[in-house]
């Protein structure tokens, strides 16, 4: 396995970097903007492909590397389906894996710190964000903060990990790397306490300071989404309503790129073939199945938002295939236009 810890010294910011092998697909977890140069520059050196930048939560002290990593190496964003970030291409709910090839992260919810924060695990190991820190835990009050919240997150869904899980938070100020489950049980201050209430006493009565980054990060952070506008005006994009007549005209293949756990969750366009988004590459390749059956007919994508789907087009021109449009604001903006029109 490939594990890289990398520090943010401004924010105190830890990043993860995840994958099985060299020459391999790699994750990168809460990822910090300044610091993408470096992490470009690793993923070269150990030959890696990163296939997916995912963020803990919706952060306040840092600006995301979340929509550069998109546009420099075309990875898929993640974030929690809690999100207010504007435009993430994947959007998890507790209880489901986030893949890569031969990794397999598991998404806990543990709302407190913010509303949309999750922690993942993976083997051996947990990455609590910023619920549960080094001997301590995420402050509770700004972004829909909740201190009970934090609490059931906390004893109801970490700590009953066995004692041996490693630990690795979003941040440290102390120069802590890692912990256990075990030991911040026994050594966590905030997680001596009998009650819930006792909990909440310890939160209300913090009185941080304001974060400084706080009004530069979180409108950033806000807004990391794929701009589709450039897109449209090449005349790339379709509207719903567009899409719903080629779709009555025939003519067109139609392409679903999302993850066979999202076409579960949320249905599909039907008649729509299932290429996910990381198996592209190979299909617009001269000579393969998807090239044939476009042949003569207009080529269209679409993802949860359209944020897979726009890169997809870019490949598809870059490709040769010119007729390729993608479905603008993805099946999100589908399944709302539809239910408008329907009787
Ligand atoms: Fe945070």
């Amino acid at each position: 396995m490939i594990f890289r810890q990398m520090f943010d010294s401004v924010s105190g910011t830890y990043s993860y970097l995840l994958a099985r092998r060299r020459g391999g697909e790699a994750l990168i977890i809460d990822p910090v903007l300044e610091k993408v140069e470096r992490y470009i520059q690793l993923l070269n050196e150990l030959d890696l492909r990163l296939v997916k930048a995912i963020d803990t939560h919706l952060h306040a002290d840092h600006v995301t590397g979340l929509g550069e990593l998109r546009d420099r190496t075309q990875c898929v964003t993640v974030m929690g389906k809690e999100t207010n970030a504007d435009v993430v291409s994947i959007r998890v709910a507790d209880g489901d894996t986030v893949e890569a090839d031969g990794v397999r992260l598991g998404a806990i919810y543990t709302p407190g710190h913010t509303d949309d924060s999750y922690c993942f695990t993976f083997e051996d190991r947990v990455f609590t964000g910023d619920t549960l820190l080094i001997r301590g835990t995420g402050r509770t009050d700004f972004q829909n903060g909740d201190a009970r919240a934090q609490y059931n997150s906390l004893f109801n869904r970490l700590l009953k990990l066995t004692d041996a899980t490693l630990v690795y938070p979003a941040h440290d100020y102390k120069g802590d790397t890692v912990s256990t489950i075990g030991e911040e049980k026994a050594f966590n201050p905030r997680l001596q306490v009998g009650s819930v209430d006792d909990y909440v006493a310890i939160m209300r009565s913090l009185n941080l300071p304001d974060l400084k980054m706080m009004d530069v990060a979180v409108p950033a952070n806000m807004s990391v989404g794929l701009s589709q506008d450039e897109i449209a005006r090449s005349g790339w994009s379709l509207e719903p309503a567009e899409l719903a007549s080629a779709l009555r005209g025939g003519g067109i293949v139609l392409v679903d790129l999302r993850e066979q756990i999202e076409r579960d969750r949320y249905g599909e366009i039907p008649g729509s073939l299932h290429i996910a988004y990381g198996a592209l590459a190979n299909n617009l390749r001269a000579g393969s199945s998807l090239r044939s059956a476009t042949r003569g007919k207009d080529l269209v994508f679409y993802c949860a938002y359209g944020e897979r789907s726009a890169m997809a087009v870019r490949s598809a021109h870059d490709a040769g295939i010119s007729t390729a449009r993608h479905l603008h604001g993805g099946f999100d903006r589908w399944t709302k236009d539809r239910a408008s029109v329907a009787p």
